[in-house]
């Protein structure tokens, strides 16, 4: 076991702040990174205000880390040290459930998520990507394209995953007319990622300001989703929306521009349910889905994609230092797009 830097919030209603945290000496599989950058998804906020009531305290987040492989187990094949490497939102699964079977670990019933995961090897819970360093199985560590900036490729691991996963499960490809609901994190990549499939691509901002960037980005059209007469504009007329919005909204608004038999999936995970009514759905014969982050083949697959398509984050990098600050411009969905903390700012603190 040695001792790493790292910055920790103590309870729900505590700032998150510099500590010391343990990490386990690399066993036979494991990876240790030194960790460059850690992108800051939403879902690092919900879970350090414990909005889904099942944080444990002290926590230390992030699930998006780009770093360089500092030592390897004895018997790790795929990495050396001076890598360039990258860990996601899951360290561990059971590995011989139906679903890792398939490569589909994140469905896995024993999965363990990279912070406030059950940790078998040291007790309590993961520790995440606010931090110095990290030790992985090889098996969940990433290879990261070596054409891509790792401060704008740490937000592949989360936000980029979560968006991809959604588009190739319901056949995004040329003609489709597809919605992204939300101009943050994930819907920046989701706009990059259905452009990329070659979808007619639609953004539902309700930040007047991010129009600019929404067609920047590769929006065809930008609607802004409080205006009724921009809406009903396209009513009926979509095969497929992805709703990335972070706090309560008017999900019918959205069901309702969905075509015959459309799909709308949600990811992103508000504190409180959501009202759907039901005529939404049945009149159109509409679905409404949800879909969590991906498997581990599928984030290589994305990352190689990005790498071949030279996609990534548009970041802010900050100092860790920033990171309360950062969690307060989130809530006003004031990012362009994503944060990416720079953690050489940790190692000189
Ligand atoms: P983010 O960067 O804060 O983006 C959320 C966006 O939602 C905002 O930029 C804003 O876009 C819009 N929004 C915020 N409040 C709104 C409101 N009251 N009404 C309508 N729109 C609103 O967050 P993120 O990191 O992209 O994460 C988004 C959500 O996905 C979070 O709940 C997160 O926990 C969840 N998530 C889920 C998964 C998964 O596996 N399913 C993975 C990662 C994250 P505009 O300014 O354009 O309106
Ligand atoms: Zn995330």
């Amino acid at each position: 076991m040695y001792e790493t830097k790292a910055y920790s919030a103590a309870s729900a209603t505590s700032p998150l702040a510099s500590t010391r945290i343990p990490r386990r000496d690399p066993t036979a599989h494991d990876v240790q990174i030194e960790i460059l950058f850690c992108g800051v998804c939403h879902s690092d906020l919900h879970s350090v205000r414990n909005e889904w009531s099942n944080t444990v305290f002290p926590i230390v987040p992030g699930h998006e880390i780009v770093g360089r492989v500092a030592k390897v187990g004895s018997a790790v094949t795929r990495y050396k040290p001076g890598d360039l490497a990258a860990v996601g939102c899951l360290v561990d699964a059971d590995r011989t459930c139906p679903s890792c079977t398939e490569g589909l670990e994140q469905f896995c019933p024993n999965y363990v998520l990279t912070f406030n995961g059950p940790d078998k090897h040291l007790g309590g819970v993961t520790y995440g990507g606010y931090s110095d360093s990290i030790v992985v199985d090889e098996q969940f560590v990433l290879r990261v394209p070596p054409n891509l900036d790792p401060a704008r490729a740490a937000p592949l691991l989360c936000a980029g995953i979560t968006m991809y996963s959604p588009l190739r499960h319901w056949g995004i490809t040329k003609g489709k007319k597809v919605g992204v609901v939300g101009l943050g994190g994930l819907g920046h990549m989701g706009v990059k990622f259905a452009r990329a499939f070659g979808a007619h691509v639609v953004v539902f901002t309700t930040s007047r300001g991010k129009t600019e960037d929404a067609l920047r980005l590769g929006a065809d059209e930008v609607v802004l989703s409080r205006n009724a007469d921009e809406m009903q504009k396209h009513a009926g007329s979509f095969d497929y929306i992805l709703d990335t919005v972070s706090a309560d909204h008017d999900v019918n608004a959205l069901i309702n521009l969905l075509r015959r038999d459309g799909t709308m999936t949600l990811v992103g995970a508000p504190e409180k349910p959501l009202g759907v009514a039901a005529f939404g759905l049945i009149l159109g014969r509409r679905s409404l889905s949800g879909s969590p982050i991906g498997g581990i083949a599928e984030t290589q697959e994305m990352l190689d994609f990005c790498g071949a398509q030279n996609i990534t984050a548009d970041v802010e990098v900050i100092p860790i230092q920033k990171i309360n600050e950062a969690y307060e411009r989130l809530l006003k969905s004031d990012v362009k797009y994503r944060f990416s903390i720079d953690m050489a700012s940790l190692r000189s603190e």
